[in-house]
């Protein structure tokens, strides 16, 4: 491994020698450009530094020490990357770009502040105290109406712009009222002989930071449809936020601590499997091994729980999933970035749609580009994030569905924002908050019921 030389701003410290580890990881890319038409911000920019051939240059010119990466070039175009992965499923040579720009932004981070907004957000995502604390402010204002109040009512220009948009997203997270059953009682269809029998699995759901604070239900929606289609869920006490937001932003030392934690405790708990329901959790979490592959003993551990982390979409369509009664309604799906191109995830989400009799799953155009939210980009980056979100959220109206359908909570507090500061009609909904409710309208849960409890 060739010495790190030293630019003018200095590339010495262990977190640029860390990059530069990454060598090896930088060489594959031969600059043939497929990647480019695949990356939303180079097709709404034109400029090659913000495509990930691009990002890929500036990231090399940083490992060989002709970069300096406090620059305001380092920072700007890394800064402006999605972390979509979209780049990824197109590239012959099998880039790995997501964890080349985890490396960047971390070197990026050590060399120059990041935003107030972004330290305090990886700071309080950290603590699980903290994080209770604000996530109740959060379902305060959310149960107040507040937040939609004020992302109807603020001004969508001007310095109260970002406070619009995160308003937006909050009230983004409240349950979608789905439409009455058309018959007066639910239909139970007949039970597959695999749910009959269990699968004599036991798995663990990853309770997450957001998911937890502000979509508790879609995590209680996950356990119901596992366990009524034959797992054994276990509570596993200790875990914590998996650290997707951390790594995403430079914070690779806090990633790290949030994933040690995670690998001990639900290795401890000896379940076979680790369910996910947000896609970037999942995704962060199978990528364990690369994260703490320079962790001695905790690699192996890292590599074996990774092993076993799946989304709960690809859990229920591997058993079935079974059937349930109708929700009569229309929506249209919209794939996560982090299940479609980190995962390489495309069918489940489908599969568990139509084990929902009366769903009608309506195709959006362009779905599989970004919606803008990568975290709080929106906030972060109001232009681009703003343009690339109104693009999603007009594509999702032109089918003219009661909802958006889509597995990860980033992306629907960030195309639920845009369709409640447009004061459109649709809900958002995660897939198996359906099925959820498609098996409590049959009954599987007891009492058939018509009204399904918000929150
Ligand atoms: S990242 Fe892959 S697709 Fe993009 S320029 Fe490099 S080799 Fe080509
Ligand atoms: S991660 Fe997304 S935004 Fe970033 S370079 Fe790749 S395609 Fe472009």
């Amino acid at each position: 491994m060739s010495a790190v030389s030293v630019p003018p701003g200095g590339v010495t410290s262990r977190l640029a020698q860390e990059l530069e580890v990454q060598r090896e990881r930088l060489l594959p890319c031969v600059h043939c450009g497929f990647c480019l038409p695949a990356c939303p911000t180079y097709n709404r920019l034109g400029d090659e530094n913000d495509s990930p051939r691009g990002r890929l240059h500036l990231m090399k010119a940083v490992v060989e020490g002709r970069l300096d990466p406090a620059s305001d070039a380092f920072h700007t175009h890394i800064d402006r990357c999605l972390g979509c992965r979209a780049c990824e499923p197109v590239c012959p040579s099998g880039v790995e770009y997501g964890t080349l720009l985890e490396l960047a932004r971390h070197t990026a981070a050590e060399h120059r502040p990041q935003g107030r907004l972004t330290r305090m957000l990886l700071f309080v995502m950290a603590s699980r105290a903290l994080r209770s604390l604000l996530f109740a402010g959060g379902r305060v204002l959310r149960a107040s109406g507040l937040a939609a109040l004020g992302a109807r009512a603020l001004p969508s220009a001007g310095v109260l712009r970002s406070a619009r948009f995160g308003l937006a997203m909050l009230a983004a997270t409240a349950a979608w009222r789905m439409p009455g059953v058309r018959s007066s009682r639910g239909v139970a269809a007949p039970v597959s002989d695999d749910a009959k029998r269990g699968t004599g699995r036991r798995v663990a759901v990853l309770t997450g930071c957001v998911q937890e604070g502000l979509y508790g239900r879609v995590n209680q929606s996950t356990m119901r449809t596992l366990e009524a289609n034959g797992f054994e869920v276990v509570e596993v006490k200790g875990q914590d936020c998996c650290g997707a937001l951390h790594a995403h932003g430079g914070d690779l030392d806090r990633a790290r601590a949030l994933a040690k934690t995670n690998v001990e405790v639900f290795l401890a708990s000896g379940v076979d499997l680790v369910v996910v329901n947000a896609a970037g959790c999942g995704a962060a979490m199978k990528e364990y091994g690369t994260l703490l592959e320079s962790d001695g003993d905790d690699h192996a551990r890292a590599r074996d729980l990774a092993s076993r982390v799946r989304d709960v979409t690809e859990v229920l369509a591997e058993v079935g999933p079974r059937r349930g009664a109708a929700v009569e309604c229309s929506v249209a799906y919209d794939h996560p970035c982090h299940l479609l191109h980190a995962q390489r995830i495309s069918r489940p989400p489908l599969q568990v749609l139509d084990a929902i009799p009366g769903v009608e799953v309506r195709v959006i155009a362009n779905a599989e580009e970004c919606c803008g939210g990568a975290g709080i980009y929106g906030i972060t980056h109001p232009d681009l994030g703003g343009r690339i979100g109104a693009d999603k959220v007009a594509a999702v109206r032109a089918v003219g569905a009661d909802a958006v359908a889509t597995p990860n909570p980033g992306c629907m507090m960030q195309i639920g924002a845009g369709l409640v500061m447009d004061g459109a009609p649709e809900g958002v909904v995660h897939p198996v908050e359906l099925l959820d409710e498609s098996y409590r309208r049959a009954g599987y849960y007891g009492e058939p019921s018509t009204q399904r409890s918000p929150g």
